[in-house]
């Protein structure tokens, strides 16, 4: 691929940075620059504010059934381009081809279709007050939001922000990572196509510290949707509570994979594969602390460790990889640092353990580590407590409900957790002492977006997803008409 040069998307039209500079991006699948990012700073999110300032009162006064239209069409132009927008993620990203193609951007077109029809079943309150008033809720769009992202599911996660933002009226300045820019870059030209008003959505790439920080601390956004890391959500936080921002924050995980021994030990097999290594277990909900009761605990890791043997690595682009290559060489370093530090605290590495060898020439220099499982490792490790984000899981025996639940909440985070039980009483208990703002039952990563979706303590604050997000995207002003007497 020629190295293609992204700009940032200001007021519908391609710009250059201010800066005039580009940062390098990354193929982690071969280690190679294949294209340059703008290293933006305040002066482009100066300009894409007030392009979203100006779009604002045109767009929040289009009829709803008109921006519902055009966020469909948005939908369908993703479709229409699956396999480019796949491919370009798994270049940008590392991932499996096959991922790509069936999660992530499927689930991009989703969510806008999705926010593009609840829009239009979004009703809001009244309350009569005895025989005195009638109060009825405004929910009014917010004005220009600032949306930032990570790099681990791309367009899935910056179009989870997108599309309710613009379906409540609002305008937007959007910072995706600047380690996965490539398909924010291609959105901008479906947005385009589908006759998006110009000023509505603006992209401004860049590194977090620079264009991102600037997009937090700009006075006239007054709302912000940030996912990412929780040490980013506390800076964020630092900047947005003084100026009394509407923040939402989404961030890391460390979540319990809990499973009993009346579970049914393939399918538990099954699943806590896809739990542990989707996306090279870089995946926010995935399931990295498995806890198993006692009486299945040696045949679970047996099968487990074998059926992780057999996981393909191999080039991202090949439709039979099942993993790619982690996001960075940065990142690759980190997760290799973690697995030293689990022999060092004593965790013994069950299957993988190191970089990963890959057939393909074309990606001998590329980022991959081998699915790794590590056993014996104290629940108070550090790599039982803090987020990896990696190819790595580890594996505890546990005896009693009441000793995994305490397990489970020993972190500080508290996004998402799995329990495994064919007794529904115990799953139920369970579901309600978990600490956690998504609990699975018998499953992982089932995904309906009307449910609330966020994380509580360190996992974040806030909740997106569903009426969730047209909440969060609207302000609510309550209008008070005396009842004449
Ligand atoms: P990150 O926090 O480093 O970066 C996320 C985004 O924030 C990027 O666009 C980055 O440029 C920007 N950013 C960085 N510093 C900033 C600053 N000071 N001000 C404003 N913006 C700034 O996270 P990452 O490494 O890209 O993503 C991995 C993390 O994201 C993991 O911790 C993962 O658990 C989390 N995550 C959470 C969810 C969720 O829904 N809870 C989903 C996906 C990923």
């Amino acid at each position: 691929m020629t190295q293609a040069r992204i700009q940032n998307f200001i007021n519908g039209r391609f710009v250059e940075p201010a800066t005039g500079v580009y940062l390098d991006n990354i193929e982690p699948a071969t280690g190679e620059v294949y294209s340059h990012v703008p290293d933006s700073d305040e002066r482009d999110v100066e300009q894409a504010v007030a392009a979203a300032e100006a779009a604002f009162p045109s767009w929040s006064r289009t009829p709803a059934v008109e921006r519902s239209r055009i966020l469909l069409r948005i939908a369908d132009l993703i479709e229409a381009n699956l396999d480019r927008l796949a491919r370009t993620e798994t270049i940008d990203n590392g991932k499996p081809i096959t991922l790509a193609r069936t999660l992530d951007i499927p689930r991009a077109a989703a969510n806008f279709r999705f926010f593009a029809t609840a829009i239009l079943h979004f009703a809001s309150e009244s309350h009569v007050t005895d025989g005195v008033a009638l109060n009825y809720t405004l929910r009014q769009p917010r004005g220009v939001c600032g949306l930032i992202s990570p790099w681990n599911l791309p367009l899935y996660l910056l179009s989870w922000k997108i599309a309710p933002a613009l379906a409540c009226g609002n305008t937007a300045v959007a910072k995706p990572s600047e380690i996965t820019p490539m398909t924010a870059y291609l959105l901008c030209e479906l947005c385009h196509e589908a006759a998006l008003p110009p000023g509505v959505l603006n992209i401004v790439h860049g590194r977090g510290a620079k264009a991102g920080a600037a997009l937090v601390g700009h006075p006239k956004v007054r709302t912000i949707s940030f996912t990412g890391g929780t040490a980013t959500g506390a800076e964020i936080a630092r900047t947005a509570a003084p100026m009394f921002k509407k923040l939402a924050l989404e961030l890391g995980g460390k979540n319990p994979n809990i499973i009993f021994a009346d579970a049914n030990l393939e399918e538990v097999v099954r699943e806590s594969l896809r739990s542990s290594f989707s996306n090279q277990g870089q995946v926010c909900l995935s399931g990295s602390r498995i806890f198993v009761q006692r009486p299945m605990y040696d045949e679970f890791v047996e099968r487990f460790v074998e059926a992780t043997r057999k996981l393909r690595v191999g080039d991202p682009l090949e439709s039979d990889t099942q993993q790619g290559a982690v996001v960075s060489r940065q990142h690759y370093d980190k997760i290799l640092a973690y697995i030293k530090l689990a022999r060092e605290e004593g965790g013994v590495v069950r299957c993988g353990g190191g970089p990963a060898r890959v057939a393909s020439q074309r990606c001998r220099n590329g980022y991959f580590i081998e699915p790794t499982i590590i056993t014996d490792l104290s629940v108070e490790a550090r790599v039982n407590c803090e987020e990896i984000f990696g190819p790595v899981v580890t594996v505890t025996p546990f005896d009693t409900e009441d000793e995994v639940v305490a397990h489970a909440n020993r972190t500080d985070y508290g996004l998402a957790a799995s329990v495994w039980t064919m007794d529904l009483g115990r799953a139920h208990r369970l579901a309600e002492r978990i600490e956690a703002g998504t609990v699975w039952i018998n499953c992982w990563l089932v995904r309906d977006l009307r449910v609330p979706f966020g994380g509580m303590k360190s996992s974040g604050v806030g909740r997106e997803g569903g009426l969730e997000a047209l909440r969060f995207f609207t302000e609510p002003k309550n209008v008070c008409v005396r009842v004449p007497v």
